[in-house]
């Protein structure tokens, strides 16, 4: 039988409840068990795609088309394992399930409520579309105490009562802080949020202390003491230099030999972490180091953009290249001397994906920047776009052109498919009904043989995944390869834009989709791989 591990939160949020529930699914992987990551979010939003990112962190999308919480992002780096849209539940999500339910009648003759209907409905979640899976390990948003996730962990009290102890492991998270001052430990706000948990009726099987350096026995001895846990079941997560050496230093703490002993089973194999160490170990060998410039919008951005973050950090280890992010506003660059300024330094230009006209301009500058004095760019999404729209406004007769999405103009050269096609079925947009209407997930591109990306991913055939509304006007298509770009990559009905290139350029390429969200360590995407190959090289040769 599948056996459920919750994950819950305690003390503070950001104690990296995302990066654990990642690394206990990759022990628990590498000891050759089937594993599946779920996310539960207490906000009210369907999903996070309506979300600001500098407020909520990246939407992460799937290959079956969800906006989801970035800590799917994190599951499939540290697992390799494909999230589905049913890996991610909102309370907004399951309230309007219960809600549509009420309307059809299901619940006739009873009076709607959290619980059992909310709850029943969390549950029901919580089990379905699984396929013989050893463990499902279930992270619950938010930190405990908070109002919104109170029908998530009354929903898991059940769960422990209908499946059995030997089937549900309660793993809680909190913070045992270091006071300088006083040269000592905290244990109290540990023992207050296991209190917390145990006013809603659960009492953690294993706490997973995240602690700034290790703990002595004695602390030890007193959260296990005060928090009811055994002594072996309170495991120390010490704060280590990079998130992927998590599942190293958790396995030395032993933790799944906890969740073995809980569950009362052996592990199918021995655990190694032979590619992590490696890994880990060449973190450090880099040879040299290139500085990216990314051209965005957001604050936070480590956050708002972190599979981008992640993906470049992969294939600076596979390059053994270190690579130093500088992310610039792109409402300073104001002209070109203001880019000259700011942009010079740097080896490359990154320009990510992004929504809506402010610092546009700025962008278009920094692409024109690049273009201009052969700095490799790479324009993901919205930057492919804003490349085009570039590239077009350089011909005679179109130094207009802008996209549809910044109002209306008179050289749409990237706009709503309704817009550009008469009598299209696909991809129809409501303005007004924005959530949950853009072109999501997994789609197929054709590269073209003899080009750049050709040679990068060394097939014709691609799938990857995308997140947009505008495309390219396909009635420019024609002008922009007469004038110098490539249309390298196409829909597999050659009416969509996927890929672009420059072949006066040594390394230019856009790309509609977001390859960062496909990035894994011990799978870096080619993308990134050449782009920062082709960096380094060109900064030797200067
Ligand atoms: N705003 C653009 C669109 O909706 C690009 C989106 C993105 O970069 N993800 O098409």
């Amino acid at each position: 039988m599948t056996k459920f591990i919750f994950i819950t939160g305690g003390v503070v949020s950001s104690l990296g409840k995302g990066i654990a529930s990642s690394s206990i699914a990759c022990l628990l992987q590498e000891s050759n068990f089937k594993v599946r990551i779920r996310k539960l979010d207490p906000y009210l939003n369907i999903d996070p795609g309506t979300m600001s990112p500098s407020q909520h962190g990246e939407v992460f999308v799937t290959d079956d088309g969800a906006e989801t919480d970035m800590d799917l992002g994190h599951y499939e780096r540290f697992t390799g394992i494909i999230s589905k849209k049913s890996d991610n539940i909102t309370t907004g999500k399951i309230y309007s399930e219960v809600l549509k339910k009420e309307r059809r009648g299901i619940y006739l003759g009873s009076t709607v409520q959290v619980i059992p209907h909310v709850t029943d409905e969390i549950k029901h979640f919580i089990k379905a579309d699984l396929n013989k899976e050893d463990f499902v390990i279930c992270e619950i948003g938010g930190t405990v105490g908070d109002i919104e996730s109170l029908p998530f962990l009354e929903a898991i009290r059940q769960l422990r009562n209908e499946l059995d102890r030997e089937n549900t492991c309660f793993i809680h998270l909190t913070l045992i802080p270091f006071i300088n001052a006083s040269n000592e430990f905290k244990t109290k706000p540990t023992q207050h949020s296991v209190k917390e948990l145990l006013s809603v009726g659960i009492q953690p099987d294993i706490l997973l202390c995240r602690t700034p350096k290790s703990i002595s026995k004695q602390s030890k001895q007193k959260i296990s003491l005060f928090c009811n846990i055994p002594f072996e079941s309170v495991i120390m997560a010490v704060d280590v230099n990079s998130i992927y050496q998590v599942p190293e230093s958790l396995h030395k703490e032993q933790i799944e030999k906890r969740i073995f002993s809980h569950f009362k089973i052996k592990p199918k194999q021995k655990i190694d972490l032979k590619s992590w160490k490696k890994f880990n170990k060449k973190i450090n060998k880099a040879k040299g180091e290139i500085e990216i410039a990314l051209v965005g919008k957001y604050q936070n951005s480590s956050e708002s953009y972190k599979s981008l973050n992640e993906a470049l950090f992969h294939s600076g280890v596979f390059n053994d290249v270190k690579i130093n992010l500088k992310w610039i506003d792109s409402t300073s660059l104001k002209n070109s001397s203001y880019c000259k300024d700011l942009l010079s330094l740097a080896d490359a230009i990154l320009v990510p994906g992004g929504f809506g006209k402010r610092g546009v301009e700025g962008k278009i500058n920094a692409i024109k920047f690049a273009k201009v004095n052969n700095k490799p760019f790479l324009g993901i999404c919205f930057g492919m776009q804003l490349a085009v729209i570039e590239a077009m406004r350089c011909i005679k007769g179109y130094e207009d052109a802008s996209s549809s999405e910044f109002g209306k103009c008179k050289t749409p050269v990237i706009a709503l498919i309704n817009e550009w096609q008469k009598n299209t079925k696909i991809h129809k947009v409501d303005k007004k009904n924005l959530g949950g209407s853009m072109r999501l997930g997994s789609y197929n591109s054709i590269l073209k043989k003899n080009t750049k990306i050709f040679k990068i991913y060394n097939k014709v055939n691609i799938t990857e995944r995308h997140r947009h509304r505008y495309e390219v006007n396909k009635n420019y298509i024609s002008i922009l390869e007469e004038n110098g770009t490539i249309f390298s990559g196409m829909s597999p009905d050659k009416k969509l834009a996927e890929v672009l290139e420059r072949s006066d350029h040594p390394w230019f390429v856009g790309v509609q989709y977001h390859p960062e969200l496909k990035s894994t360590p011990f799978k870096p995407h080619p993308i990134f791989n050449s782009f920062i190959k082709s960096t380094y090289f060109l900064k030797k040769e200067l």
